[in-house]
């Protein structure tokens, strides 16, 4: 007999040679239906896998991700074998699990494709995994694996053969088809009910473009029908917000070749857009004890060589910038912490003056190849809302917890409801690979753990993955459509302490490391933005759209009435444009809802002797007349619900 110990703890025995199916099965039917895979002491096994020694067993479904990823995994599978079936002579070459389904690069020899053959390629799928064919794996000696390849005539997956070492070659058989693959498979085909492919796109072999180009498939599949069509309707509805298409509809950025790619250029609005959140922020900061500071844009090769960020940055970022005579070298600044190391420097500081806490806007660039950027999430220059913290010690957690605040009240205030935190600690398996004693990280691990517990987080620990100078707290948010994003890290550093020889004077008159944490709860203003547009679809908090009121005057008569109640707007910091075009005030209002406006108001005869307006607000409709004052309080009254002040 052998103990398997499940996740909750409890142990149970069985016989040597059970599967982590059977396993189920002794749990509940329901469980063994919807195990896709599993995970044996550290590694991902068969289903099917036979178990002899006692261990630790996982089970999968469709609502982990190691399930899904067995899912997509034994789908390509599935997909190969239709496209050698329809398309003869078609090479196949790699084929792995991706974040949203899966992909096989083929070499299609004389056949081209394209989304016209994709309902063919789907029907063939689906006939197989109807089929319930087992997914076997099986170990082959190289000279056996090369031979069944070589017949084949397929050198791609020679060539991968050729570099494995012989007894770790394994294949996989399902029905009549055979691929060469390492397992994490889904019990049979017939869970996959529901398959699409997305699209086709060339792929250099061995992405090296000197190599022959193949095609790469790209394909989705669900365990239900309704699951396919959930996700369809996802991507239609993020393709609506993404984030590049509002920005430009919305006249928030853009970019020029003529300036460089991933250089975004804020226009006016998004300009004004940005101004709100920084001075959001720096209100906030500022009831927190935080000091602004300012640096400049490049900072001399010491100055990295100390931060040990030259190494880091070296070839494959911006080159140096060179002065014409004193061969001095700067670089482009890659982070802000090495010049707040410096300001920190500029002073004698005693415990009694900790902690400093100094923040800056401090725009910074990082070279991305071109086949990275990505609209406002991938760029090559943009601007964090920084700011490093030097505290003692002790310290640590009492700022780790203000820092939690802090960055709970921008979420809150964004709208952002949904999230959760990681922790991640030292590799206890590999302390010495961490710079920094047992006794400091125990401490500070601690600290965070603590002020997690106390500030409620919904947080997950994860061991090995502090980076090597400290500990570190991360928020992952999740939108409107489910998708996760990180935003927010607080970090724990040891490390440039000790390389700037930071110092402060103790209670015992001792000079002693002060600890540094670098925290962003935005990241930088770029990505924020792009998170924030696709999380709203343009629809920002009342707060923070560029534009709030639009007032829409039913004929040239009322231009000065409406010239009126926008003054009055005004004076309540309400921000109002006019709307005096000779069009219907039908066509405005659609155009005023397609940008996004989140009141519009209406004003005609009634209205200028009456001393009012008529509201509409963008995707509810008229929600009645009523005094200009009023309706002022109306907005006010919204703002104040979503933006509270922030208390320290
Ligand atoms: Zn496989
Ligand atoms: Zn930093």
């Amino acid at each position: 007999m052998i103990k398997i110990t499940l996740p909750d703890g409890s142990i149970k025995e069985f016989e040597k040679g059970v599967t982590p199916i059977e396993v189920a099965k002794s749990i509940s039917e329901g469980l063994a239906r919807n195990v896709l895979s599993a995970k044996f002491n550290d590694t991902i096994v068969e289903s099917t896998t036979p178990l002899y020694t006692d261990g630790n067993l996982t089970l999968y479904t469709w609502n982990d991700k190691e399930g899904k990823k067995a899912f997509w995994h034994s789908s390509s599978h599935v997909m190969a074998q239709a496209i050698q079936e329809l398309y003869p002579g078609a090479k196949l070459t790699i084929g792995p699990a991706i974040e949203n389904g899966f992909y096989y690069d083929v070499d299609f020899g004389e056949h081209k494709i394209s989304e016209n053959d994709f309902k063919k390629i789907e029907d063939k799928m689906l006939e197989i995994s109807r089929g319930k064919h087992d997914f076997n794996m099986r170990s082959v000696p190289k000279e056996e694996a090369l031979g069944y390849y070589q017949r084949e005539g397929n050198e791609f997956k020679v060539e991968l053969i050729e570099n494995l070492e012989d007894g770790t070659i394994t294949f996989c058989d399902h029905d009549t088809f055979t691929d060469l693959c390492r397992g994490g498979h889904i019990p049979n085909t017939g869970v996959i009910k529901a398959v699409k492919l997305m699209s086709v796109a060339g792929a250099y072999w061995r992405g090296d473009e000197t190599k022959p180009q193949l095609t790469r498939v790209y394909g989705v599949s669900f365990p239900k029908q309704k699951d396919l069509k959930e996700y369809l309707e996802l991507l239609e509805e993020a393709k609506k917000r993404d984030h590049r298409k509002l920005g430009k509809e919305l006249q928030l950025f853009t970019f020029s070749q003529k300036v460089g790619q991933g250089l975004p250029l804020w226009l006016p609005k998004g300009a004004a857009l940005r101004e709100r959140l920084e001075n959001f922020l720096k209100n906030a900061q500022k009831k927190a004890g935080y000091e602004m500071v300012v640096t400049p844009h490049i900072g001399h090769k010491e100055l990295y060589v100390t931060s040990g960020h030259y190494a880091k940055y070296g070839e494959d970022s911006f080159q140096p910038i060179h002065t014409p005579n004193e061969g001095e070298e700067f670089l482009l600044k890659p982070m802000n912490c090495p010049h707040h190391c410096e300001i920190y420097n500029a002073s004698p500081w005693s415990y009694k003056d900790l902690p400093k806490r100094f923040a800056e806007f401090g725009t910074v660039y990082r070279y991305e190849q071109s086949g990275e950027l990505h609209g406002l999430t991938r760029v090559r220059g943009f601007t964090q809302d920084d700011a490093h913290i030097f505290c003692t010690p002790d310290q640590l957690g009492d700022e780790f917890k203000k820092v939690i605040d802090l960055t709970l009240y921008v979420f809150d205030s964004l709208g952002f409801k949904d999230f959760t935190a990681q922790v991640s600690l030292r590799d206890p398996e590999n302390k010495s690979k961490y710079i920094g004693s047992d006794d400091v990280w125990e401490k500070a691990e601690n600290a965070i753990i603590t002020a997690a517990n106390e500030k409620n987080l919904n947080y997950v620990i994860e061991k090995g993955e502090a980076a090597f100078y400290g500990p570190k707290l991360d928020f992952m948010v999740k939108d409107a459509l489910g998708r996760s994003w990180q935003l927010g890290t607080i970090q724990v550093d040891y490390n440039l302490p000790e390389r700037f020889d930071l110092t402060y004077k103790g209670s015992d008159n001792e000079t002693h490391r002060p600890v540094m944490i670098h925290r962003a709860p935005f990241g930088s203003m770029e990505r924020f933005v792009a998170v924030l547009l696709e999380n709203t679809g343009g629809n920002f908090p009342l707060w923070l759209m560029p534009e709030q009121v639009t007032i829409l005057s039913l004929s040239e008569k009322y231009e000065k009435y409406a010239q009126k109640v926008l003054t009055l707007l005004e004076n309540h910091e309400i921000r109002a444009v006019t709307d005096h075009r000779s069009e219907t005030v039908g066509k405005k209002i659609r155009e005023a809802e397609v940008n996004k406006f989140p009141y519009m108001v209406i004003v005609g005869e009634q209205e200028e002797k009456d001393g009012t307006v008529s509201v509409r607000k963008h995707g509810q409709g008229d929600i009645g007349t009523m005094p200009v004052e009023e309706f002022a309080g109306l907005l006010d009254d919204e703002i104040k619900k979503t933006l509270r002040t922030f208390e320290v």
